[in-house]
């Protein structure tokens, strides 16, 4: 293992990681209803395949999109679609969505595996990871058989899977890392398959040893430690971030609006490598993820696996809570989405459901900007998030995106530092989607 120096500026946050890194991953019991949205990437909103009254087994297909960009959805429970319409979205709004009424039997629908998989070209396991619905389970979540198809004449040299997670509270990552070591192992391995990369990456923290030995002897048992390197990487928030990452592993920048295949690397983060092993070996599609459940406001907290659809309700109903629940949270604090309506569903890039107390969530009221640039001080590319937020409230966003607007990933740390406590993050958000709204 070699460890690499941090990058600059970054302040040290709590981990607050202590009730549940620890904390083994445990199944939830499913809901009686879940209402699993038709949309849950980035990219074309799926159709229904189904109907109401239809009656579905865990793991058929529910919805798919002709588009490039999207990624199929499937039954996370067995019984009867109750309704083919809307539900609230945790990103915000409704969306079309299949409500199925869980019968209780868990019964599987028959798995389509590719034929000797080993054998089987690119195309054939792109096609197997884009049936099984494979998104990004950390960020945006970008469909996973288009990151692993990069334009032509692109040339990839490594893989790197991101199991970094500079998130407080959140631990599923980790865990997943830790207990299921061989599948993300298994996951990097097809994707150097898929991609033509001799050479994979995966980015640990440096106070993640317990997942870092488990991956290396993963990588030992499976005969591919000369191509696979785990790496523990500074324990910063924000280190983890794609373009940090890739400029810290292999010292090259990704330029403004561009991709880390432009520089030679396809990034997957690991819980996603471990969808993309259960998609090939298994044929089993994405229907389920690990979450991390916690804030002062939970009695339990923990690491749960969760079906794709259940409600933060059910999912806060199951751990118990407890006190004033100030915020309930969808991710961690910083890059994490304020819910309103906890009928929300959990989707595939549901990292942790967080319900905060008063104290834990820090809500004060914005005063005037005093111009001390903190915000661009701690920014890790560089941007004038002061700046940005000035010209998009005052209705020019197309300026803010000649300033590079697009290039923000979101990361929070402006917010966390500024004195006047502006809500940063959620202008350039707003300011974001202005502009993508006014080109469709
Ligand atoms: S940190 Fe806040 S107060 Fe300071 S310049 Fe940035 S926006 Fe203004
Ligand atoms: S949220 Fe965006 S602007 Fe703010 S520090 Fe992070 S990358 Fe920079």
């Amino acid at each position: 293992m070699k460890l690499v120096r941090r990058h600059r500026n970054v302040p040290a946050l709590e981990a607050r990681k202590e009730a549940t890194a620890g904390a083994a991953t445990e199944p939830l019991s499913a809901p009686d209803v879940v209402a699993i949205p038709l949309r849950q990437h980035i990219g074309e909103t799926c159709e229904p395949t189904v109907r109401a009254g239809d009656r579905v087994r865990i793991g058929d297909l529910i919805g798919e999109s002709p588009a490039v960009v999207s990624a199929n959805v499937h039954a996370s429970v067995s019984g009867r679609v109750r309704d083919v319409g809307a539900c609230p979205h945790p990103l915000g709004g409704d969306i079309g969505a299949v409500v199925i009424e869980n019968d209780g039997n868990d019964e599987w629908t028959d798995l389509y595996v590719v034929p000797d998989p080993e054998g089987a070209g690119s195309d054939a396991l792109r096609a197997a990871i884009r049936r099984a619905g494979v998104s990004g389970m950390a960020g945006a979540g970008f469909p996973a058989a288009v990151k692993l198809d990069p334009p032509a004449g692109s040339v990839i040299d490594t893989v790197i899977i991101n199991a970094m997670e500079g998130e407080p509270y959140l631990s599923a990552d980790h865990r997943t890392a830790l207990e299921h070591a061989d599948a993300v192992v298994d996951g990097a391995r097809w994707i150097m398959r898929i991609v033509g990369a001799p050479y994979t990456v995966i980015a640990v923290e440096s106070d993640k040893t317990d997942a870092a030995t488990a991956l290396e002897r993963a990588a030992e048992a499976a005969g591919v430690s000369s191509v696979l390197e785990v790496r523990l990487m500074p324990r910063d928030y924000a280190a983890g971030a794609e373009k940090i990452l890739v400029q810290s592993i292999l010292g090259r920048e990704i330029p403004g609006g561009g991709f880390p295949h432009d520089v030679g690397v396809v990034s997957q983060n690991v819980s996603t490598a471990v969808a993309i092993s259960q998609a090939i070996r298994l044929g089993r599609p994405l229907t389920e993820r690990v979450i991390t459940v916690a804030g002062e406001g939970v009695q339990r907290p923990g690491n749960y696996l969760v079906r794709i659809g259940t409600s933060f309700d059910h999912v806060l109903e199951q751990v118990g809570t407890i006190g004033d629940i100030d915020r309930v949270i969808m991710g961690g604090p910083m890059m994490g989405i304020a819910q309103g309506d906890l009928s929300v569903p959990v989707i595939k890039p549901t990292t942790g459901i967080l319900a905060l107390s008063s104290t834990e969530s820090r809500r004060v009221p914005e005063v005037a900007c005093i111009h001390c640039a903190w915000c661009v001080e701690v920014c890790p590319i560089g941007l004038m998030p002061f700046f940005l937020v000035d010209v998009i409230r005052s209705g020019e966003p197309l300026t803010a995106e000649a300033s590079h607007l697009f290039d923000c990933f979101e990361c929070g740390l402006c917010d966390y530092v500024c004195p006047s406590n502006i809500p940063l993050v959620e202008v350039i958000r707003s300011g974001k989607s202005t502009i993508s709204e006014s080109r469709r």
